[in-house]
């Protein structure tokens, strides 16, 4: 191989620049000062017996020194461990106990969790703990900052640079390995067809533990040498006013998933200006869950902005986008990222003609290097084709357009039903009734059925408002949208069952978590 991957990654930072690196709150750095600190924070992370190929975990708010601690990894050779900050103490201590990290990152919002975690979780030594802000337990990050620069290492394309664990949609979270020179690699192409320069500014409100937010965003814009505004969390009137004239605004690019898109539509619905200003922005891109093609549409009304969406998971980062220069299709997740290939395959692993359904297969120039202590899950995961080059089984359910665009319909454990003999699409009952106007939220699913095979269920979050007299009467409610159902779709693919909820189970990133839903209509039933 030629020159390394990684060398794009570090180019920014090690060029010495003084151009803004991050803005975060009141506090600023430039490129310069971002490298100098990572290099001081990895040479304390050598001092405090943390190898090469040692992980070192991360469970806090988004934060700055979030940013100088992954670079700081990454100049100790050791592998960032990220961990979702909505996680509780069982979940976290699974995480530990897994990644078993030589040290541990915390603030003080998290300590309480993360010391009762560590009293769970079986590890075979004690892990450094380190503090990132005031009052968190253990070393403080800024005493590491004191030190000298001192030596560092330059990470290898084949080595591991993160393990993301992947979102828990499905069950429980596994530990995706990353190298360097795949997320670089896959990074640099999908920056690269997305037009991101240092001219532009990217504003990041998305949670610094996935692969959205820090992969795309950290990784992307440190390629580039692109400012990032990032916010501590997502807020609607924060991110446009990001879009403003300021010093710190100027933001010229924003990613989302779709129900920051949706909180983003209903906030300039009622502020006559935000629209206006958000409008500024030159790229909007959303991923992570489906984009529906009514918000695509609201978003084009106020903005004139077409979202560009894009598809990716955790164990092949981003294969599949929308065109920067062409047509952004609602509803679609557009074609191959460059360096990466997609197909629609049948149940032997043929691949079917345009517009039939079946499992969506990747291969991507930013493949995971397995899951962490699951060898066989990640042997099976895979399928090789006449090349030899290996395929990832997504587990997503597709099809591709006369043009070559993808269309997800689901994910095959939980949106395919399989009822009375049919192969049912939980999200086309989820779009025809989500248009009753008595519908808020809903998510349809299948229950195991001793006639049917699988019952289709569908989980309600009833509007407030005019019909909220048939919210009172769940068995009004069901009829009337069995009703609408009936001008909608055919008799197989009406439900049969009913389950009114306050709201639906989602995870950090909006992810509805369906099986949490089966397992509640199993347990409780209707
Ligand atoms: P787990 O694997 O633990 O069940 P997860 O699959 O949600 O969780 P991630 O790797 O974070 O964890 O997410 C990848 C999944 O997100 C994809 O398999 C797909 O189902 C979904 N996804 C990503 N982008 C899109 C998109 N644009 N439209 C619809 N779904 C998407
Ligand atoms: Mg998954």
């Amino acid at each position: 191989m030629s020159r390394q991957a990684t060398a794009h990654l570090f180019a920014a930072l090690e060029a010495g620049s003084d151009g803004l690196a991050y803005v975060f709150e009141d506090q600023r750095l430039t490129w310069a000062e971002l490298d100098e600190r990572a290099r001081c924070y990895a040479n304390a992370l050598a001092h405090a017996g943390v190898s090469k190929g040692d992980r070192v975990a991360v469970y806090a708010q988004t934060c700055l020194e979030q940013v100088i601690a992954l670079f700081g990894n990454y100049y100790r050779g050791a592998v960032h461990v990220p961990i979702n900050t909505r996680y509780r103490a069982a979940e976290v201590a699974h995480i530990l106990a897994d990644s078993q990290p030589a040290a541990i990152l915390g603030d003080a919002a998290g300590a309480e969790v993360l010391d009762q975690a560590l009293s769970h979780a079986k590890l075979h030594r004690t892990p450094v703990r380190v503090g990132l802000d005031a009052g968190a337990p253990g070393f403080a990050f800024t005493e590491l900052l004191a030190g000298a620069p001192g030596e560092y290492l330059r990470p290898r394309d084949s080595d591991l640079a993160l393990m993301i664990y992947t979102s828990g949609t499905t069950g429980p979270s596994k530990g995706v390995m990353l190298p360097h020179g795949a997320v670089v690699a896959n990074m640099r192409a999908l920056t690269g067809l997305w037009t991101w320069s240092k001219r532009d500014r990217l504003v990041l409100a998305l949670p610094l533990f996935h692969v959205h937010g820090l992969c795309i965003g950290v990784h992307g814009a440190a390629i580039h040498a692109m400012p990032v505004l990032l916010e501590r969390r997502f807020d609607p009137a924060k991110v446009v006013a990001r879009f403003g004239d300021g010093p710190d605004q100027r933001g010229t690019i924003f990613m989302g998933v779709p129900t920051m898109y949706k909180a983003l539509v209903d906030h300039m619905w009622s502020n006559s200006s935000a629209a206006a200003t958000l409008a500024r922005g030159r790229l909007f891109t959303s991923g992570s869950a489906a984009l529906s093609p009514s918000l695509y549409e609201d978003f084009v009304s106020l903005t004139d902005h077409r979202i560009l969406e894009r598809y990716g998971m955790s164990e092949t980062l981003i294969t599949l986008s929308n065109p920067y220069v062409g047509v952004r299709m609602p509803g679609a997740v557009g074609q191959p990222v460059p360096g990466c290939d997609a197909a629609v395959v049948d149940e032997q692993g043929d691949e079917l003609a345009h517009g039939q359904t079946g499992e969506l297969i990747v291969y991507s120039s930013g493949i995971m290097a397995g899951y962490w202590n699951l060898p066989e899950r990640s042997a099976e995961s895979f399928i090789t084709d006449r090349e030899g080059r290996p395929w990832f089984k997504t587990g997503d359910v597709a099809f591709v357009d006369e043009r070559g665009y993808f269309h997800l319909v689901g994910r095959a454990s939980v949106d395919v039903i399989k009822s009375g003999g049919f192969k049912i699409s939980a999200r086309e009952i989820e779009e025809a009734l989500a248009s009753h106007p008595t519908v808020r939220e809903i998510a349809v699913i299948g229950v195991p059925d001793e006639t049917w095979g699988e019952q289709i269920v569908a989980c309600v979050v009833p509007e407030a408002g005019p019909f909220a007299a048939l919210n009172d009467d769940p068995s009004e409610l069901f009829a009337a949208l069995v009703a609408h159902h009936r001008d909608h779709l055919a008799d197989f693919k009406k439900p049969r069952g009913l389950l009114v909820c306050e709201e639906l189970p989602r995870n950090a990133l909006g992810k509805l978590q369906k099986h949490k839903l089966i397992a509640r209509v199993a347990a409780e039933g209707l």
